[in-house]
C-alpha cells in the first residue's frame, strides 16, 4: 500500500479526473504521446503531465476542464464497473459501526468490485489484515485489480477463492463484513471465526433478508441483539437562488445489520 501519493505533479501512468465544462467526470490514466479527444476539442495527456492537482487545461479549442487525482469516490464512481458495490455513502457507515480499527483482522465476503475492500485496507492500516472470500474467479481477479490499481499492491490482502458458505478458517477474527446475498449461512462459522467481542456486519438489500439475518443471530444465541439502519444521503442544489435539495436522489442502497459476539 505504498503508491497512493496524493502529493506532487500529475505523473505518467497515474489515474486522474478530468471534469468537463458541463462538471462529467471521465477516469483515466496518463499517458504519454497520447491525444484525449472530446467534442469541444483535443486535449494531450502531455498537456496534463507535470502539472499540479486541481488544474485546469484547456482543448485547442479553447474549452476549459479541470484535472484532479482521483478520491476514492471519483475512482469508484467513474469505474466501469460489472458488479454491484457498495456505494461511498455506506462505506463511512460501514467503517465505523463494524468499528474497523488500526491493525485489525477482517474478513470480508466477497471482493466484489473492490471498493469496500480499498477502504478496509486503509481503516486497518499495514499492520492490520483483510481476508476477502469470494467464489467467483473474475471477481476475485478484477476486485484485486481494482484494489492495487487505486492503493499499489497490499501485502495485506489476501483474496481466497472459497465460498464462505462453507466454513471460515481463519480464528481470532476481530472483524466480519458480509456483502453477499444469504449471511445468516455464515452466522454459525462467524461465531467459532470471531474474538469475544467481536463484530460482524452485514450489508442487505430487501427487509425479508434484514428479518431472516436477525432471526438467525438471535436464535444462534452467540450475539449481542442485532442493531440495523439505513443510510439516506439527500444532495442539496446551491446555484444563485435556487438552494433546494436536488429533485432526484438514490433512494435505497442496503441496510446495515450489526452485532456483537458474546460469551
Ligand atoms: N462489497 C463489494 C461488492 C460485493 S458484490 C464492493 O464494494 O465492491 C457480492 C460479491 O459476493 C460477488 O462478487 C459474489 O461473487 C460474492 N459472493 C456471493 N456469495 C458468496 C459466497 N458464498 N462466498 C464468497 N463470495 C460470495
Amino acid at each position: 500500500m505504498d503508491s497512493r501519493n496524493p502529493r506532487g505533479p500529475l505523473r505518467a501512468g497515474e489515474d486522474i479526473i478530468l471534469v468537463d465544462p458541463k462538471g462529467e467526470e471521465h477516469l483515466l490514466t496518463l499517458t504519454p504521446g497520447k491525444p484525449i479527444g472530446t467534442h469541444r476539442g483535443n486535449i494531450l495527456h502531455d498537456d496534463i503531465i507535470g502539472k499540479p492537482d486541481g488544474s485546469r487545461v484547456w482543448t485547442a479549442r479553447g474549452a476549459e476542464y479541470r484535472v484532479f487525482r482521483p478520491t476514492f469516490n471519483q475512482y469508484i464512481m467513474n469505474l466501469k464497473r460489472h458488479a454491484q458495490i457498495i456505494y461511498p455513502k455506506d462505506i463511512g457507515p460501514i467503517l465505523l459501526w463494524a468499528d474497523v480499527f488500526p491493525g485489525a483482522t477482517v474478513i470480508e465476503a466477497g471482493i466484489g468490485w473492490g471498493a469496500l475492500t480499498i477502504k478496509l485496507l486503509e481503516a486497518v492500516g499495514p499492520t492490520g489484515h483483510i481476508t476477502s472470500y469470494e467464489i467467483r474467479e473474475d471477481f476475485a481477479e478484477s476486485g484485486k485489480k481494482t484494489v492495487s490499481r487505486f492503493l499499489g499492491e497490499c501485502s495485506n490482502l489476501e483474496v481466497k477463492l472459497r465460498d464462505i458458505y462453507q466454513g471460515i478458517e481463519e480464528k481470532d477474527v476481530d472483524r466480519i463484513v458480509l456483502d453477499l446475498p444469504e449471511p445468516w449461512r455464515v452466522v454459525a462459522h462467524a461465531g467459532g471465526a470471531l474474538v469475544p467481542g467481536g463484530i460482524i456486519l452485514s450489508y442487505l438489500p430487501s427487509t425479508v433478508q434484514v428479518k431472516q439475518m436477525v432471526d438467525s443471530v438471535n436464535e444462534h444465541g452467540s450475539f449481542s441483539e442485532p442493531e440495523v439502519f439505513e443510510v439516506i444521503h439527500r444532495p442539496w442544489h446551491v446555484k444563485g437562488l435556487s438552494v433546494r435539495p436536488v429533485q432526484w436522489m438514490f433512494s435505497h442502497s442496503a441496510f446495515i445489520i450489526t452485532c456483537r459476539k458474546i460469551t
